[in-house]
């Protein structure tokens, strides 16, 4: 399953952050998820709940902050929220816009003692 490797990915970066920095207690990890990034936050949480307890940071809460897609049309200029990276401008209806936010997946900020 695709969000399971992605978990595994995140885990792994938690990890070897928390070793460099010599953290032994990871408490709280902060992720964004953009809504255009392919990924299933439900998914993906469930990946993550079955992954933290085998791994050096068992007892982590991980935190996901889903990132609204934001797209700006390449002929009118217009921005505007969508959740498809094939949508149509609401302005001028040209397709294929730029995609500004919402691609998102990255580990925002970790917290530990
Ligand atoms: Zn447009």
């Amino acid at each position: 399953m695709h969000e399971f490797s992605i978990a595994h990915n995140i885990i792994e970066i938690v990890e070897d952050t928390a070793r460099q920095n010599n953290l032994t207690h990871v408490e709280e990890v902060e992720l964004d998820i953009g809504e255009l990034s392919g990924i299933d936050i439900p998914a993906l949480e469930t990946a993550l709940e079955c992954l933290i307890p085998q791994s050096f940071i068992e007892g982590a809460n991980f935190k996901i902050n889903r990132i609204r897609g934001i797209a700006r049309c390449r002929v009118c200029r217009q921005k505007y929220a969508t959740d498809d990276l094939l949508s149509a401008c609401p302005t001028c209806d040209n397709y294929g816009p730029e995609i500004i936010s919402g691609k998102e997946m990255r580990v925002k900020s970790i917290s530990a003692e």
